[in-house]
């Protein structure tokens, strides 16, 4: 049996509190949501914090609320069970409910957190293990030691990031709200990420994501989520693909969101993929022509690395056929594509 390190957890009930606290426990601290993440990796030793700052009792990071121009504010704390089933968001952000509802198994969507998934720390086979495990390999870069497992030589960790939320949130173009140890403060989530397994994003853990802010959904808009898994629950992805489609009224695609994920250490947007659809409609010819080229083009730039578990080559093949199935469910309303 694994065990927990031994840590003290303070319940701050305001932001304010909750900062202070992270200032006060001098590099020791961390911030605790859900716990569906943290706990398994601090069995793992792959952190060791001496202060959890539970961050359930903070009203204000709670809860979906809509502006009266339709645009979204979902509170950091907000689980991804209500994500997932929230009627509005649903309709108005369907990539989104998707892939929060594809996250692990129903138990976890319940703990688990929409700012803890943005938050979540890149994956590897060679890392996600206990500290037992790492020892006898002589440890790698991202924790305790100083090589590479996945690229021999290579100098910098190319763990995964496999939060299925994130390519969602990056095709919709989500805002990150934070709150600083200097104040409050916004960014675009294209912003937040950096090409760096070992710690992926360019804020410091001890900075409090409050909430995603979501623009209002253009008139005609489709979305969905693919996830590549090996069974129906549980499992993180192998290969995850976000799709938004904004049309005009006949359908014709204004333009296009396509971001995937477990692939390397950032959410990875396929810019040249969605230029191909723009100015195609949906159901034409010229949709079906751009749904092969898009494929095609996936395949290319997507390449799975042998950094989580899952053949990689296997992953690679999937890669145009997701892409291809998440397309058209996000054209036919419909999805989350999964288990094909
Ligand atoms: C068996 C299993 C299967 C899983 N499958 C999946 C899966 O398929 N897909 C997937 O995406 N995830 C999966 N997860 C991971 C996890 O359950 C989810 O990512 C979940 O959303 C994490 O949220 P949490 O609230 O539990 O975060 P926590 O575990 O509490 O926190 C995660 C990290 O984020 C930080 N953090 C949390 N909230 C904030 C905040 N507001 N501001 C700043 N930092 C913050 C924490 O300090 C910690 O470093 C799985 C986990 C397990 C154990
Ligand atoms: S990619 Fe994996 S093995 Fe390589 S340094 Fe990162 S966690 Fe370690």
């Amino acid at each position: 049996m694994l065990r927990l390190p031994k840590f003290s957890v303070l319940h701050p009930s305001s932001v304010a509190e909750a900062m202070q606290q992270m200032e006060d426990s001098q590099g020791q601290g961390r911030f605790l949501a859900g716990g569906t993440d943290l706990h398994p990796n601090m069995k793992h030793r792959l952190l060791e914090p001496k202060q959890l700052i539970a961050l359930a009792g903070i009203e204000e990071l709670h809860g979906i609320s809509f502006a009266d121009d339709g645009s979204c504010r979902i509170g950091a704390m907000t689980s991804l069970h209500e994500v997932a089933t929230h009627p509005r968001l649903q309709s108005s952000y369907p990539a989104l409910c998707q892939a929060a509802g594809l996250v692990s198994g129903p138990q976890l969507r319940h703990m688990g957190t929409l700012g803890g998934n943005v938050m979540l720390d890149t994956r590897c086979q060679w890392y996600n293990q206990s500290y037992f495990w790492r020892q006898a390999l002589g440890f790698c870069m991202k924790k305790d030691g100083s090589k590479c497992h996945v690229v021999e030589g290579g100098s910098k960790c190319v763990a995964a990031a496999s939060n299925d939320t994130a390519p969602a949130l990056m095709t919709l173009q989500a805002e990150l709200e934070w709150a600083q140890a200097n104040g409050q403060s916004r960014m675009p989530i294209a912003n937040l990420w950096q090409a760096d397994g070992i710690w992926n994003k360019k804020v410091a853990p001890k900075e409090l994501l409050v909430a995603i802010h979501l623009p209002a959904p253009s008139a005609h808009h489709f979305g969905a989520y693919g996830k590549l898994r090996d069974r129906g629950s549980i499992d993180f992805p192998l290969f995850g693909l976000a799709v938004t489609l904004d049309c005009n009224t006949d359908k014709t695609i204004l333009s296009a969101g396509l971001c995937a994920v477990a692939l390397q250490a950032r959410p990875w947007p396929l810019k040249k993929a969605e230029a191909l659809l723009v100015g195609t409609r949906l159901g034409d010819e010229s949709f079906l022509a751009a749904v092969e080229q898009v494929a095609a083009l996936a395949s290319k730039q997507c390449r799975p690395m042998p950094n989580i578990p899952g053949d990689h080559e296997y992953r690679q093949a999937m890669v145009p056929v997701y892409t291809r199935h998440t397309l058209f469910a996000a054209a036919e309303n419909r999805g989350p594509v999964h288990l094909l």
